[in-house]
């Protein structure tokens, strides 16, 4: 029996987790650094077919039809006067059993958590060093040691364990963006909106049958390194830029927003390159995109299942070929936040008129979306 350790329960860590219970080849155990799962907050996600057709092999499908949504349409608008420019159809990259799905994190990450007994995970736990070798010694940070024959990191985007087994600094940069999410209701949005500014975006979506809606906002802001100290930040400075956007004839009211956070994205800056055939890079620990193309858990996912193939197969060729996906995904995410925060008025009128022409071109839907979509 192969032994596998999981470095961070978040939804890569935990959907392999999944697979590897439901495989009685496979002793594993998942080290989160948290004492416990947070599943008050009621952010949303949205999961395209990639990982919904993965997801419902575990029977992501059977959740309760109240708890998701199945957006079939991403309407564009110009922020400054809520007009609609265009929509793109999304139910076009669906089958009969997987369709493009929005629900709360805390929702997927319940599903994931269903069926993982508790003395799987280990909690309030951290990774400090590792002896590499066939059968990998780990360390961890409440003295404990295990061997494994393959350990996998998904510790996230500021991933500490990266830096530990790659034994230098491994940070991601920030993206001269700001992301302000909240919890919005009072609306009777069936689709995605996309409601585009200059220099910011935001969007929102349904996240049950409930009538409540995620909100999430991009600006672009340049920060310092101080400024970026996010103690010493004041969310209430964005908050209050918030409120002046969605003060410009925005349909969205600043009043209906709740539990309002903001925080500076950052993103990856490449891949991290490991020579050890035992050791994998799972989720925003191996790359983190920006916001802008919702891929980031749809990724996390593939590629946990990717590396479950590798490990049955013993060929490392599909989590080679993620890498390339994933840089496809992230010139797609830098297309859109370009495209998305564009400021210049003539520049604005022509991209709306490529974006009418596009959304309904299929040769370019199938190219730019289908493609990461249909896997
Ligand atoms: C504003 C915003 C909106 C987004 N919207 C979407 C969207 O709509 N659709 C989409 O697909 N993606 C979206 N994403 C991206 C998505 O949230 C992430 O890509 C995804 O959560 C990454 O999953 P993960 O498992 O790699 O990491 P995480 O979900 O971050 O999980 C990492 C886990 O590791 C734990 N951990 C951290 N450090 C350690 C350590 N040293 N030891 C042990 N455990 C540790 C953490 O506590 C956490 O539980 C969004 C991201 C942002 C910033």
């Amino acid at each position: 029996m192969k032994k596998i350790g999981i470095i961070g329960g978040g939804i890569s860590g935990l959907y392999l987790a999944n697979i590897l219970n439901n495989n009685s080849n496979f002793d594993y155990k998942v080290f989160e650094r948290k004492s416990n799962f947070n599943f008050l907050e009621g952010y949303g996600i949205q999961l395209s077919v990639n990982s919904i057709k993965l997801l419902n092999k575990l029977n992501f499908n059977n959740l309760s039809a109240s708890e998701v949504c199945f957006p079939t349409k991403v309407n564009f608008f110009n922020s400054n006067n809520s007009k609609k420019i265009c929509d793109i159809n999304l139910s076009q990259f669906n089958d009969d059993q997987n369709r493009y799905t929005t629900t709360k994190r805390s929702t997927l990450l319940k599903f994931l958590l269903k069926n993982i007994p508790k003395e799987k995970i280990r909690f309030k736990t951290t990774l400090t060093h590792v002896e590499e070798g066939e059968n990998t010694k780990v360390y961890f940070s409440d003295n404990s040691q295990e061997n494994f024959d393959y350990l996998i990191i998904a510790d996230g985007i500021f991933s500490q364990s990266k830096s530990i087994i790659l034994n230098k600094s491994f940070s991601p940069k920030y993206n001269n963006s700001i992301a302000i999410r909240a919890n919005l209701k009072g609306y009777n949005f069936e689709n995605i909106s996309i409601f585009m500014g200059s220099n910011f975006h935001y969007v929102t979506y349904p996240i049950n049958q409930n009538n409540e809606y995620n909100f999430v906002a991009i600006l672009k802001k340049k920060l310092t390194t101080s400024d970026l100290d996010y103690n010493k930040n004041s969310p209430n400075e964005f908050k209050y830029l918030l409120k002046k956007i969605l003060n410009k004839n925005s349909i969205i009211k600043f009043e209906n927003l709740t539990e309002i956070k903001a925080f500076p994205v950052f993103v990856s800056k490449n891949f991290p390159n490991i020579n050890q055939k035992n050791i994998f890079f799972s989720g925003d620990a191996l790359f983190a995109f920006s916001p802008s193309f919702a891929q980031g858990a749809s990724q996390s996912i593939e590629t946990a299942q990717d590396i479950f193939d590798c490990i049955i197969s013993k060929s490392d060729h599909s989590y080679k070929n993620r890498f390339r996906k994933i840089y496809s995904i992230n010139l797609r995410s830098k297309i859109n936040n370009f495209v998305f925060h564009l400021s210049n008025p003539i520049n604005i009128f022509i991209r709306n008129i490529i974006l009418k022409y596009l959304s309904k071109n299929k040769k370019f839907l199938e190219n730019y979306l289908g493609k990461i979509y249909r896997n």
